[in-house]
């Protein structure tokens, strides 16, 4: 029976880290602050914003919410987000998805910061991930990356095989493990024979948001098995890609849905609004150096 890789308790232990870090920097003088905006009245986006408040308040983080109505223009957008990466009390800025049809969402992300861009959906964030020395990385891999080294899962040597190709979570995710000296398999909705690959992963990440996709014939014996999807089942109950309870009795260790993956990529949210906060600190110190010289 495969251990189960706990979101919930490693988020946890993430959370109380980075509270303890956030007071640091704030004894030093800065107060990390996450503005987050909402275009529109979608419910499930409401309910991400409401949780990031939440948590935000829980570790210390000062957040302010921008809460806009579904016909707000593009431009309109933008002029508050060019106002907000010009406010230095500001250090990450979050612009919640899917945005409204009419605004076009590469536009607006492009429009971030990229040194307040909590999400790192931003072009240049996604080069220094793919150079391997990104300062921001996404939240849900790199909260998949916390959760492998929190149980000790080495990735090095490993075939890792990731399932879902999207610029959120699959190409990132596929980075990462390389990143980590892992051999890497990207599989998508082209793959002819998705079981031939995820057989020979040692490590299994699957990121499609298919309900049933993944089953115990398809698993290697001992596999870790990691499932960033949330579905919903025909009683409404949250599920991953992952049949659960056959691929348990097969993988060494695998991740629960709800409870695995998800909690992890909100604690990581603050992680990289700590970041972002520290790097602003940084950067008004080489500035106030720089301009010392000129003087
Ligand atoms: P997405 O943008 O829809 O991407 C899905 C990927 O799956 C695509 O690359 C697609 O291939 C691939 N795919 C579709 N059908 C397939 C099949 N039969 N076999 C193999 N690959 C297939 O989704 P996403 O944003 O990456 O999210 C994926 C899942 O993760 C969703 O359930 C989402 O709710 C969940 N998620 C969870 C968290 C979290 O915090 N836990 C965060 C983000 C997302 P093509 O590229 O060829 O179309």
């Amino acid at each position: 029976m495969a251990k189960l890789i706990d979101g919930k308790k490693i988020s946890a232990a993430l959370l109380e880290k980075v509270k303890a870090d956030v007071n640091e920097l704030k004894s030093a003088g800065t107060e990390p602050c996450l503005a987050v905006i909402l275009v529109g009245d979608d419910p499930a986006s409401q309910v991400y914003v409401r949780n990031k408040k939440r948590t935000c308040e829980q570790v210390g983080i000062k957040s302010i919410e921008h809460l806009l109505p579904k016909d707000t223009s593009e431009s309109e957008l933008l002029s508050l987000i060019w106002s907000l990466n010009n406010d230095k009390s500001v250090h990450g800025i979050l612009c919640q998805l899917p945005l409204p049809s009419h605004i076009n969402e590469k536009t607006v992300l492009c429009a971030i910061d990229p040194d307040k861009d909590v999400d790192a959906f931003h072009p240049k964030n996604v080069g220094h991930i793919v150079i391997g020395d990104a300062e921001l990385l996404p939240c849900t891999p790199a909260g998949v990356m916390e959760m492998l080294r929190y149980e000790g899962i080495s990735v090095e040597g490993k075939n890792c095989v990731v399932v879902g190709r999207s610029n959120i979570v699959g190409k990132p995710m596929a980075l990462m493990l390389l990143a980590a000296n892992g051999s890497v398999t990207v599989c998508h909705s082209r793959t002819p024979d998705l079981s031939y690959h995820t057989k020979q992963a040692d490590i299994l990440v699957c990121a499609v948001g298919k309900k049933d996709l993944i089953t115990a014939d398809m698993v290697k014996d001992g596999a870790v098995v990691i499932d960033v999807s949330i579905n919903r089942n025909e009683d409404g109950k949250l599920c991953g890609d992952v049949v659960f309870d056959e691929v348990s009795r097969k993988a060494s260790y695998i991740t629960p849905v709800p409870g695995g993956v998800g909690p992890m990529t909100i604690a990581l949210l603050m992680q990289n609004t700590l970041t972002a906060a520290r790097l602003n600190v940084i950067h008004s110190e080489n500035d106030a150096e720089s301009g010392d010289k000129v003087d």
